[in-house]
């Protein structure tokens, strides 16, 4: 498919073509950037570095009603998942984070919501041109053009945006908009490189992750999850905020004869995360958690799924109330190997 120019004086009359359907764009508040609809024909401001929550939350919300019942009755009410979403401005390495999320959820069995929501929804990436601080892509197979999970790729080159259609949808949402575009010639290909390249050149922390999945089973007594935890707070937040995390808690809630089974996301670095029943806890302290969650990420997904599942966003590491910091982690993991 080839590329397009959008000049962005044109950018309103270009969201403006997709009306019908929930347009979602990065909106400012404060100095929180986060996902929110957008009024029709309205055009965001891409001017953000990423948005708070990432873009995991509408596929996979935070809170969702799998079922309605009423008690004493066999019959039960599925929502309906029929909404038809556009995504615009999703990160590179937060739309490779849908598609890692994805594995979990058409593994054993289909998961009908996640998978029904993912194929309703088009996503719009725009690739960084001012990488964050504490972005470390490249290291787990990303960059910030990477194409992986997006249907439609824009690419800031100033006075214009550089597109290209990667699926399907994506290419839908050029053909309805023809009469805004212009062929990207030569010119804006060459300039359009430059810009990925510098790009990739402002990244400035990195990791060595070769080695680390195989070696992670040997450091499972190490003393450097214990220093590595010490000033953990246990609060979640690296979790709760990271684009490839997945756990979730399955409740009912009962009013009257009302009930609605609902699913919502849950922290294996919560304390009750692990507890049985029984009051046992087999990862009873942050020790524990915190082994596990580098462990889930950076061993067991890759055992199962043959990928590592962290795409380098840096969340955890900008967010976490005492600085634990990933990247640290992962080089301690590597002296130790
Ligand atoms: S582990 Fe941290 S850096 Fe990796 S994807 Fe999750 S939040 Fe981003
Ligand atoms: S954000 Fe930091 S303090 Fe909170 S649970 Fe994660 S590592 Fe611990």
């Amino acid at each position: 498919m080839s590329a397009m120019l959008l000049n962005k004086e044109k950018w309103t009359e270009f969201t403006g073509k997709l009306s019908g359907k929930k347009v979602m764009a990065p909106v400012r508040q404060g100095d929180r950037v986060r996902l929110a609809v957008i009024p029709e024909g309205e055009a965001p401001s891409l001017d953000f570095d990423n948005t708070l929550v990432p873009p995991k939350a509408v596929v996979f919300p935070q809170t969702e009603t799998l079922y309605r019942y009423r008690l004493g009755q066999m019959e039960i009410e599925t929502p309906q998942l029929d909404e038809e979403v556009v995504l615009l401005g999703v990160r590179p390495c937060d739309a490779r984070a849908m598609n890692l999320v994805e594995r979990l959820f058409r593994w054993d069995v289909d998961d009908p919501y996640y998978l029904k929501r993912r194929e309703l929804t088009t996503v719009v990436g725009l690739a960084c041109n001012e990488p964050g601080l504490n972005c470390f892509c490249p290291s787990v197979g990303g960059g910030p053009a990477s194409t992986e999970g997006l249907d439609l790729l824009m690419v800031d080159l100033g006075e214009s945006y550089y597109l290209e259609a990667l699926t399907d949808k994506g290419k839908a949402l050029l053909d309805g908009a023809q009469d805004l575009l212009e062929e990207a010639g030569e010119a804006a290909r060459e300039q359009r490189e430059q810009v990925v390249k510098e790009a990739e050149g402002k990244i400035k922390r990195s990791v060595e992750t070769a080695g680390i999945p195989e070696g992670l089973p040997g450091l499972w007594e190490h003393p450097l999850w214990q220093q590595t935890a010490a000033p953990c707070l246990g609060c979640g937040t690296c979790t709760y905020l990271c684009p490839t995390c997945h756990c979730f808690d399955i409740q009912d809630e009962v009013e009257g004869f009302e009930a609605r089974r609902c699913r919502m996301w849950d922290s294996c670095m919560f304390e009750e995360y692990t507890r049985h029943t029984s009051g046992h806890n087999p990862r009873p302290t942050r020790r524990e958690r915190t082994r596990n969650r580098i462990n889930h990420k950076y061993n067991y997904f890759v055992q199962k799924f043959n990928v590592i599942a962290c795409v380098g966003c840096g969340r955890c590491i900008n967010y976490c109330p005492v600085n634990i910091d990933l990247i640290d982690i992962l080089r301690q993991v590597k002296e130790a190997l």
